[in-house]
């Protein structure tokens, strides 16, 4: 098979690697669609302490269904040929973590594209239970948007949001356009964003959000103004530098939530003698369990939720141009590889 294998840092080499064997449990896809994550941004130049050279990247796919190993259950055998999407976290399902229902944050996990080599390629090997049949859905190929909207189904959840709300995002790139998108549908009223990149901002804007301004100061100003000077009821900084942190603390109304999604900077500082006396509720939220994999698939596909970005589609040898593209702050809200194009 055809792989886009990270050779060197910030270089692909697209190759040909020996068609992978699913083993017992597991299935093989042919995978149609690879969307391009805003976290193997940093693996591709070196800086994410997790990708290596030598690796595959990908972990957003749909796909068809090509093969099975051994040892498949009846009830997880789907036609040779049906269209899949498939949840690419592994976790053990066993330890005290995973029993707890927080099978997100299992330290045994393993990621496809980070730990294990992803679906940048033409065939992947997955376990059979972590696979979703697509093709009964009125818009299967929305699929490939699920890994990133589970992300952003469970930072909403990790928050005490409701129906006639408000809410800021900040940042409108893949996973703020679809926390935005999860807001819109799960009923809330003011929803408000902000994003550097004029070109992301129309979609934004396509989910019912008002832009505000990204300077930390007049951004807190205009939510005071516009939430009778008190701040959002959520805000969640999809960002994850050090100033969205510190923007995502000042603009949460007393009492309020603040849910820290992005991944930018390793460290910061917040305002904390502040968020004490306001009594602001600060979380975290990380990728996403099985379950909300599987309902970010079933509102993908019936339409409830929608993709709103920009999507650009690209042949396999493409890769290293949209990567090197996406780190220059092209607009694209997702860049989605094909295997089965050649590109250019
Ligand atoms: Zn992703
Ligand atoms: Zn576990």
């Amino acid at each position: 098979m055809q792989a886009l294998v990270l050779s060197d840092v910030g270089h692909f080499d697209l190759v040909t690697l020996d068609d992978p064997v699913p083993g017992p449990g597991e299935v093989r896809i042919a995978v149609t669609e690879s969307g391009i994550c805003g976290s193997e941004l940093g693996g591709f130049l070196g800086t994410d302490g997790l990708r290596k050279p030598g690796l595959v990247f990908g972990h957003e796919f749909v796909g068809v269904v090509d093969a099975y190993g051994p040892d498949v259950p009846m009830e997880q055998h789907l036609p040779l040929g049906a269209s899949v999407t498939a949840n690419p976290l592994r976790s053990c399902g066993v330890c005290p973590i995973c029993v707890a229902g927080h099978e997100n944050v299992c330290p045994q996990r393993k990621l496809l594209g980070g730990h294990i080599h992803g679906s940048n390629a033409g065939l992947i090997v997955v376990p059979a239970k972590a696979v979703h049949r697509v093709d009964h859905l009125p818009d299967p190929s929305s699929s490939v948007f699920a890994e990133p909207t589970a992300c952003a189904l469970r930072a909403v959840g990790r928050t005490r949001i409701s129906a006639g709300g408000s809410a800021l995002v900040i940042g409108a790139g893949p996973i703020g356009l679809l926390l935005l998108e999860v807001l819109r549908f799960r009923g809330v009223e003011q929803l408000f964003f902000t994003e550097r990149v004029e070109g992301r901002v129309a979609a934004a804007e396509a989910s019912g959000a008002t832009r505000l301004s990204d300077d930390p100061e007049a951004l807190v100003r205009q939510i005071k103004e516009l939430t009778r000077g008190l701040g959002a009821d959520a805000v969640f900084d999809a960002v994850g530098s050090a100033d969205t942190r510190t923007s995502a603390t000042l603009a949460a109304r007393p009492g309020g939530d603040v849910c820290f999604v992005g991944l930018h900077s390793a460290d910061g500082m917040l305002p904390l003698r502040d968020l004490i006396r306001r009594e602001v509720a600060c979380t975290t939220s990380f990728a996403y369990r099985p379950d909300e994999f599987g309902q970010a698939v079933e509102l993908l596909g019936r339409g409830e939720l929608v993709f709103r970005g920009e999507v650009v589609r690209a042949g396999l040898a493409d890769g290293q141009h949209w990567y090197e593209q996406l780190i220059k702050g092209h607009p694209a809200g997702k860049v989605v590889l094909q295997p089965s194009n050649p590109g250019t």
